[in-house]
């Protein structure tokens, strides 16, 4: 094959296309921007996955502290090599001790997790089916997993059995989060799993924003759902949401674990955790056992203000986690509207294009534990106000 080089381009013009692109996504409001945290701010935080208020607390910080002294700033290695821990090992027993799993394997991130796990756990010869809202990390995995991927809509579980029914492969995965991080909505796991049992399925459940939050005293939904110890279920977490700390998880049958040890590739090519991460996420999982009434208040503030913007006139969802979504018009109103919130000191998420799988652009706020009820009035009021003169009362009042 020969390619053309009659096209005048110098080094410099190589990059040319980025800068359409740029233009383009500049025209539809889609550009972003990294905004760096300002440390100690007197801002309302309602952007963060922090959900109960443990990245800060003494408890959680202060043993990453000891553990950085201890064992160093990194783990200094892969996991198979010289980035394991007795922290590493320690969390991997109590996160699938919390969870009610057979056994854990801890990741880098939660992100590294759903890509390890999908990929040890499919192939050519597998069918995966994925609810078509997925976390862009699993959407990722299936595409690495040279599976046959079928995207069947978002919670619609006879779509999921009739996929499975009609599949060209032998083994089959289905894959979900719990909670879908954008509208917060549940899957229907109990159902999902009986589908799966019923055409001979594993089911893969990212339970990111359920851990913590959902189910008894934050065991996830996987937990709550009675799915943590079928073995036929696998689930992931992320240890940077609700344990305020940073790091993945894969839990599960004993096998699958091992299974995943000599195979997952972001397992065994990436360097282990941070030994200050593991033991963070150790010591949020204490708190959360010597506190187990902390992840209802999460959920009774996010149903507070998802119940008092929708009385405001705002399109709200129905929490069933710490997510809270309030529809916003367009791409621009959305980033105006929450512009207008950080100018009042309320700091809240904006989620367009492409981040959102119906292209509806949002606001995105997160309840915390420990916020306080001046904290939610104050939060109600902004956003409310801000609202209004971004156009996204549907009914106003
Ligand atoms: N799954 C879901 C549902 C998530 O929301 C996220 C984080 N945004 C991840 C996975 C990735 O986790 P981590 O940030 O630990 O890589």
């Amino acid at each position: 094959m020969s390619v053309s080089t009659d096209v005048a381009t110098g080094p410099e013009s190589v990059f040319d296309w980025i800068d359409t692109r740029a233009e383009a996504r500049a025209k539809a409001g889609l550009t972003r921007r990294v905004r760096p945290r300002p440390a100690g701010s007197a801002e309302l935080d309602l952007a963060s996955n922090d959900y109960l208020g443990l990245a800060r607390d003494k408890r959680v910080t202060g043993a990453a502290a000891a553990a950085a002294l201890r064992w160093g700033a990194g783990s200094t290695g892969s996991r198979l090599v010289t980035g394991s821990t007795e922290l590493h090992t320690e969390l991997e027993y109590e996160l699938a001790n919390f969870c009610g799993a057979q056994a854990a394997l801890v990741f880098s991130s939660g992100y590294a997790a759903n890509l390890g796990a999908l990929t040890a756990l499919s192939g050519p010869g597998t069918a995966i089916v994925a609810d078509q809202h997925i976390h862009a990390s699993l959407i990722d995995g299936t595409r690495l997993s040279k599976a046959d991927v079928v995207a069947a809509g978002h919670l619609d579980v006879p779509q999921v059995a009739h996929a499975l029914a009609t599949r060209g492969k032998r083994r089959a995965l289905v894959v979900t989060d719990s909670v879908f991080s954008v509208d917060g909505d549940l899957a229907p796991l109990a159902e999902l799993a009986a589908t799966c049992r019923a055409h001979g399925s594993a089911l893969v459940v990212d339970d990111a924003h359920g851990l913590g939050v959902v189910g008894e005293g934050g065991r996830g939904a996987v937990h709550a759902a009675g799915l943590a110890k079928a073995p036929d279920v696998v689930t992931t977490v992320t240890l940077s949401k609700s344990l305020g700390a940073q790091g993945g998880a894969v839990l599960g049958p004993s096998r699958v674990i091992r299974h995943l040890v000599d195979t997952a590739r972001t397992f065994i090519f990436d360097t282990g955790l941070a030994p200050g991460s593991a033991a963070a996420a150790l010591a949020a999982l204490k708190v959360l056992r010597e506190e187990p009434d902390r992840p209802a208040r999460a959920l009774d503030v996010a149903q507070d203000l998802a119940f008092r913007l929708r009385d405001k006139g705002f399109q709200v969802n129905t929490p069933a986690a710490a997510v809270v979504s309030v529809r916003a018009p367009s791409p621009e109103a959305a980033v105006a509207w929450a512009e207008a919130c950080r100018e009042r000191g309320v700091v809240v998420g904006c989620f367009r294009p492409p981040s959102v799988p119906d292209q509806v652009s949002r606001l995105r706020l997160t309840a915390r534990a420990d916020l306080t009820e001046a904290d939610v009035d104050r939060a109600v009021r902004v956003i409310s106000e801000t609202g209004a003169s971004a156009g996204a009362v549907s009914r106003p009042r």
